[in-house]
Parts: structure tokens; sequence; C-alpha cells
């Protein structure tokens, strides 16, 4: 099923604006609150049905069933037909809205985005693509030390919105440390220097919630990168709607949320055991003889997050720079062209004390 998003007004393609918060017509200019736009109709062959045990004669057909479900909702490389030109539209298996290449309209795929697959959260775009091209030109300096090629008005035009697949989750922590403590003091007494080590047995547990952890879930996407592009401001998730994406792409999880589970857990530990250290404090040695860290998920949410991307082709390799498309953070630092930083020093300095304090600053 694929969703359009056309003008009610003049059945032009609308798209979400960012400044506005809300879809807009690309032809006539009219104005649509995203709750209003298409919805997405549940398609019953794919759509999973709560378990219910009682119904299941024997194992070997529930598993056979289950099986079928899981082949259809994650899909192969389907084709999909464009409401408005009619093209077919061949995309890449994790993508789920996307323009069509033949007219430009913007597209959402309903059976990537229902069922198991259908986000319970979304942050919207609010740096708008204007904004972004601008920020990239500010991050590379306006492209005066970057390669000719790299701030083109042309490449800075491809840069793509994208919603890339996330895992939040709430975790519970419950920790527990038992440490041996000692406060050493020295004194004089007399003709005695006394030096007196006193002992402690410090105990700490602490019950502590850590809301909305996010884990990236592309399976195209770097995760450092993506850990990189944090923080993202949570108090503004909004409820999913098809609508926000009208005008971007989205990419479906390719790790399911219990697939990083372990890695969420990982981090709240980390958090946990940091916290915990922070209490101890006012002694000159700390022992741990035990420390219980449990950490347990409450919920998790499958959440749509902004990131604008910008992708360069650069000896032979190709380069992915992202910006958080909440915040305008970008990450990772512009390609340095040797030739025109040498050029600039040059002119500036002319100097070798010059060029090794520059050329240091722009090699890190
Ligand atoms: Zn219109
Ligand atoms: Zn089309």
């Amino acid at each position: 099923m694929v969703l359009d998003f056309k003008c009610p007004q003049c059945g032009g393609g609308m798209e979400y604006d960012s400044e506005l918060g809300k879809l807009q017509c690309r032809s006539c200019g009219f104005e649509q609150a995203v709750e209003d736009a298409p919805e997405i109709e549940e398609d019953d062959s794919v759509s999973v049905e709560p378990f219910d045990g009682g119904s299941i004669p024997d194992e070997a057909e529930f598993s056979n069933e289950t099986e079928e479900k899981e082949t259809s909702l994650y899909g192969e490389e389907q084709e999909f037909f464009c409401n408005s030109c009619g093209a077919a539209i061949v995309t890449e298996p994790e993508v789920s809205a996307t323009h069509c290449p033949y007219c430009g309209s913007a597209v959402a795929f309903g059976e990537r985005l229902q069922g198991k697959l259908a986000p319970d959260k979304v942050i919207p775009f609010t740096v708008s693509k204007e904004e972004a091209k601008a920020g990239f030109r500010k991050w590379a300096k306006n492209g005066l030390l970057t390669p000719k090629d790299f701030m083109t008005e042309k490449r800075l035009g491809e840069i793509t919105g994208i919603y890339v697949p996330f895992w939040l989750y709430d975790m519970h922590v419950n920790a527990e440390a038992d440490c041996s403590c000692t406060k050493k003091r020295s004194f004089r007494r007399g003709d005695y220097i006394i030096h007196e080590t006193k002992h402690y047995h410090v105990y700490r547990r602490a019950n502590l919630n850590y809301k909305k952890v996010p884990a990236d879930a592309s399976v195209k996407l770097d995760d450092t990168m993506m850990d990189l592009l944090e923080p993202y401001d949570y108090r503004r998730l909004r409820k999913f709607e098809p609508g926000y994406l009208a005008g971007f792409q989205a990419e479906k999880y390719g790790v399911d949320a219990d697939g990083l589970l372990m890695r969420i857990k990982n981090r709240v530990s980390e958090y946990a055991q940091s916290y915990i250290k922070s209490t101890i404090k006012g002694y000159s040695t700390t022992t741990y003889n035990s420390q219980n860290i449990m950490e347990e998920k409450q919920q998790e949410y499958y959440t749509l997050l902004p990131v604008w991307l910008l992708k360069y082709e650069y000896k032979g390799e190709s380069k992915i720079y992202a910006m958080n498309g909440q915040t305008g953070k970008v990450v990772g630092k512009p390609p340095i062209s040797g030739a025109r930083v040498a050029k600039w020093i040059s002119i500036l300095y002319g100097g070798s004390f010059a060029v090794l304090t520059l050329l240091s600053y722009f090699m890190v």
C-alpha cells in the first residue's frame, strides 16, 4: 500500500514543513495538520494477531504460521506503484518513505510502517533543508579549506533528510555496592609522628530510573556516528503520524528491540556504577568487596529521529556526514584539501611556525 500526501484543495503534492509544523502543498500553499493526512489502513494479511494460547491446535502449525507472517512483514525488495504518476518505484527493503524518482511526489509504504513496524514516536525535523545547507556550509568554514567540489551548491542541494530508526528504552536499575574504605591521617604528638588509619564498612544501594535511553536500529548507518549525534530533546517527541514523513526519506528498523537490549543494559550499568562511585567520597582508599547491578527494561519505544545526510566521494572513498535534524549539530570534521590549506597559509603568514600550528589544528 503506497501512501501519498495529496493536497485536498488542488491535488498537488504536500510535504511536511519544519517551520509550520504542518503539511504544505507545493503547488497552492494549502496547509494541513499532520493528523489530518492519510492514515495507514491496517491490512489483515500482514497484521500480527495478539497471541491467543487457546486457539493454537499444535506447536508445529503455530510456528509455520509465524514464519509466514515474518516474511511478509519484513518484505523482500518490493515494487510499489506511485499513485500520482503510475511509475513503478523500486526501493531497498529498509526504506519506508521516499520520493517518487519520476514525479517527485512524497510517498510512504504502508507495509513497512504497520504492525510490528509501526513507529510509536517521532521527533519531527526542526532544521529545514535551507537551514541544514547553511549549517553544513558554516561547519565547512564556507568551503575555504575543503576540496573545491565539496561545498558546491549542487552537492548541498542533494542533502537528504532521513528519519533514522531508533529504539528508546526506559530502564530501571537496582545497584548495590559493598566496600571497605579507609581514612588515613598523620599527626605529631610530642616526639612521635602518629599514622592513623580508620577502617569503614561502606554500603550503598540505589534504585535508579533512566528514561528514553537511545540505540540506533538502522542497518545502514554507522552506530558510532549516530551515537555522536545525540542528544535529542525527547520532550519534543510526538506520537507517530505518517504525515511527518512527507518529503523525507525514512528507514524501518533492521534490529528489533531485544537485539539492542544488551547494548543498553551495558550503558545504564555504567551510568549506575559511576553514580554509586560518586556517592562514596572523602576516603583515602576504597576497595569494592562486591557490586551488584541489575538492569531491567520497563518499556521501549520504536522512534524515528531526524538526520540530514551529506554524501561525498573523496579519493575513491564514499563518506557520509550527518547533522542532527533537531539541533543542527554536525558530526565529524570536513575533508581538508592540503593544497588549499597551503595556499591560505602562504597568503596569510608564510612562516614555517604558522604552517605547523595550523596544520596540527586542521589534521586532528
Ligand atoms: Zn494544493
Ligand atoms: Zn510518481
